[in-house]
């Protein structure tokens, strides 16, 4: 007798494969019965032998495709029909309900092969199909289909469209299926023309970087600047070009081979670089082998990645070099350049070429960034290859909309329990980042069918982002967020925690309730509300920019703190680097308390201590004191010095030993480990302080300060090993990037409370 059972499956579960893949284990299994998308899910109905039917369940649940991620499947058993055979039918359009939208997926191995033997698709740089190929980039509505992408303008040629309608091949459903005849390809433009013809273009293009010129390449997600990696002229031309100090480089190395002989690999680090997002993964570079040292000026990590795109594997089977830099095509601060005409504007110019294809890019992403923490990689800058996806929570999130942070933003918006954080949009300090935010804000509403019914700000007076929600609001209501709550509640919200925890915000800086400028904050709370236990003593911050970008202000703010006028006659080696004015300057400045306002951030004491050791006097791009710091620290040093806890954290100890071991010409690297580990036993001697008060056992760990490695490893390490159960984050930004989810995550649960 049998069976018939009706499925759902919800989550990531199109333009990945799955129609195909269910259509494979359904004829495998001999069930009759059909498939097909819906907005919001993947609907199916099997028919067959009961046993027959929980073999296909069990199969569809452990081994989707593999870019999948299946949040649900609903099995629920059904009266028998007279259905014959197995179809996949047409996508429905049946509600304001979405579905997930998949990120971009690295060209896979089926495809590389492909590009050698399909004779319409040798050496075809747009290969794809089901299991990888362009998806975000290119998505302008739902459902997933041909109509609703840039690939709209292609008609498909009768061999491409035979592989679109075959179930059985491996393109069925793949809505950016091309070649050579019918697909997009590349132009390269230079000053002395066009070089069309992908050998051509990859001779011309190989050739100019081999002799050191730099070319705009047009990527999946915007555009990227590359040039020869171990070429030193090259690297510095290309960073006066970007506009870029300091900033590290990325770098695309050709094979996994070559990369380890640049940088150490661990096993969970192999398997960021191979994974179908390919990641720029923050990685410790060899000693023996360096690139050019401009690449990652004086730090001891490269950002590393693998060819993700078919083009980076043709390019790198006719360029003979080991890596090249690929960064964003951008100047400075202003976001990935995604439009032909601009990057031509802007690039023409000032490099040997700018290679374009005819495709249109509908969301710009950058490169993503992790690094391996405890085995566990931790997302820094979340966009290509992870954005859309959501992050499920436990609240109801319809309506919300929270606008994120001042810099590295991403904002989120609430679909049924889904909390969908947009790509990394950037620093909204300039005209061009402000647009892409309102731009893709809009897109958004429209993609995933969402009107904002409640707007969720920082409490910043200032920042563009809670004056873009007071404008927005109308008839919405407003709700202000503290940051470092914010912080806290998105990693809750990843772990899916809603209840007390004690939260340990390690952080530049962020708004605080009593007006200060908070950034080491120690909180009791839930996902609705805190209260700040302890932080980090106050000490001013001479200059309040120009404070954060001059490290060497807070240097001399602290010692000023500790030994009074004394601190002129202090034998340091970093304060005779400094004129003797601007140090009298800040010392009025501090004196009379003008513009200087009281911090209590974790971010400004690591630039001081990066300072007093004269890593890093003048900062030329965010983090980059503590970043220093944390470079040289000696391994295998478990000393620290002494501090203070009382009401607050006092550090007047550290910087005395500090000082003490600066006159004893003990190596930097010691100091730097020392200072590390001191912050570490603060941290966990607080929370031990406010586990017996609060009787609570769970630790939240958050903020852009544990983005450090040697950090955020000694303190989970430290925590978990006293008993502690911790929480860090994994799949969204320990920075501002993940300020949008908690600030979404504490207005969701308030919500519920007020029903
Ligand atoms: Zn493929
Ligand atoms: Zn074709
Ligand atoms: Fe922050």
């Amino acid at each position: 007798m049998d069976k018939a059972c009706h499925i759902t499956v919800t989550g990531l579960v199109q333009g990945v494969g799955f129609r195909p893949f269910v259509y494979r284990i359904a004829v495998k299994h001999n069930l009759s019965g059909w498939v097909r998308n819906t907005n919001e899910c993947v609907e199916l109905f099997v028919q067959g032998p009961q046993q027959s039917i929980e073999d296909f369940l069990d199969e569809l649940r452990s081994d989707p495709p593999v870019a999948s991620n299946i949040s649900q499947v609903i099995p629920v058993y059904t009266e028998p029909t007279d259905v014959q055979g197995f179809r996949i039918t047409r996508s429905e359009n049946t509600s304001d309900k979405i579905t997930e939208i998949s990120p971009d997926i690295a060209v896979c191995n089926d495809c590389l092969d492909d590009m050698q033997i399909q004779p319409n698709r040798v050496n075809y740089p747009f290969v794809n199909c089901t299991n990888c190929g362009p998806r975000f980039t290119i998505i302008n509505d739902l459902p997933y289909d041909r109509k609703n992408t840039s690939m709209k303008v292609f008609p498909m040629c009768d061999s491409c469209r035979r592989e679109y309608e075959d179930v059985q091949d491996r393109r069925f459903h793949a809505q950016p299926v091309a070649c050579s005849v019918c697909g997009p390809h590349y132009t390269l433009y230079t000053r002395s023309g066009k070089v069309e013809g992908t050998e051509k273009i990859l001779a011309t293009l190989s050739e100019c970087l081999l002799k050191g010129g730099i070319m705009a390449i047009k990527g999946l997600g915007g555009y990227h600047l590359a040039c020869d990696a171990t070429n030193e002229d090259a690297v510095t031309r290309l960073r006066y070009l970007k506009n870029r100090e300091g900033k590290p480089l990325a770098v695309m190395f050709r094979d996994l081979a070559t990369l380890r002989q640049y940088a150490e690999v661990s096993e969970a680090e192999e398997r960021s670089l191979l994974s179908w997002k390919r990641p720029i993964v923050l990685l410790l570079a060899k000693r023996q082998k360096i690139l050019a040292p401009g690449v990652s000026i004086g730090l001891n990590t490269i950002g590393t990645m693998l060819p993700y795109l078919p083009f980076h594997h043709l390019l790198f089977q006719v360029l003979k070099l080991p890596a090249i830099v690929l960064t964003s095509g951008n100047i400075s601060d202003e976001p990935i350049l995604i439009d032909d005409r601009k990057a031509m504007d802007t690039f023409l110019l000032k490099t040997e070429g700018v290679l374009a294809y005819n495709r249109e890019i509908e969301n710009r992403t950058d490169d993503s960034v992790v690094r391996v923490i405890n085995d566990v990689e931790r997302v820094f800058r979340r966009s290509r290859g992870f954005a859309p996806t959501p992050v499920v929570l436990k609240q109801d999130t319809g309506g919300i909309l929270a606008t994120g942070a001042e810099l590295v933003n991403t904002f989120c918006i609430g679909k049924g329990r889904n909390a969908i954080l947009s790509q990394y949009i950037g620093v909204l300090q300039n005209a061009e980042t402000i647009s892409f935010y309102e731009e893709t804000l809009n897109k958004y509403q429209k993609l995933f069918r969402m009107t904002p019914e409640i707007i969720a700000a920082d409490l910043h007076p200032d920042y563009f982002t809670s004056r873009f929600a007071e404008k927005r609001t109308g008839s919405m209501k407003l709700v202000r967020v503290q940051h470092h709550h914010a912080h806290i509640a998105s990693c809750m919200a990843e772990h899916g925690l809603d209840e007390p925890v004690l939260g340990v915000a390690m952080d530049g800086t962020g708004y605080g309730t009593d007006g200060n400028t908070w950034g080491a904050e120690f909180l009791f709370c839930d996902l609705a509300d805190f209260n700040r236990d302890t932080h980090f003593e106050y000490v001013p911050l001479p200059g309040s920019d120009r404070g954060i970008e001059e490290p060497w202000r807070m240097a001399v703010s602290y010692l000023f703190k500790i030994f009074g006028e004394e601190l002129v006659h202090l034998e340091i080696p970093f304060l005779k680097k400094i004129e003797q004015e601007k140090i009298d300057f800040i010392l009025k400045m501090i004196r009379s308390g003008i513009n200087c306002p009281p911090v209590s951030s974790a971010g400004r004491l690591f630039d001081a201590v990066s300072a007093i050791l004269d890593l890093c006097l003048y900062s030329t791009f965010s983090s980059e004191a503590p970043m220093r710091l944390e470079s040289i620290i000696e391994p295998g040093c478990s000393e620290r010095y002494s501090y203070f806890v009382g009401e607050t954290v006092n550090f007047e100890l550290t910087f005395r030993g500090i000082l003490a071991d600066i006159k004893q010409h003990t190596y930097p690297g010691i100091i730097s480990a020392k200072f590390h580990n001191t912050v570490i036993s603060v941290i966990s001697e607080v929370i031990y302080k406010m586990k017996i008060r609060h009787n609570c056992n769970k630790v939240v760990l958050s903020g852009g300060t544990f983005q450090n490695k040697y950090l955020q490893e000694g303190t989970e390490k430290m925590l978990t090993g006293s008993g502690f159960e911790v929480y860090s984050h994994h799949l969204v930004p320990t920075n501002d990037g993940g300020i949008s989810l908690g600030q979404l995550a504490i207005v969701a649960k308030r919500m519920e409370m007020a029903k």
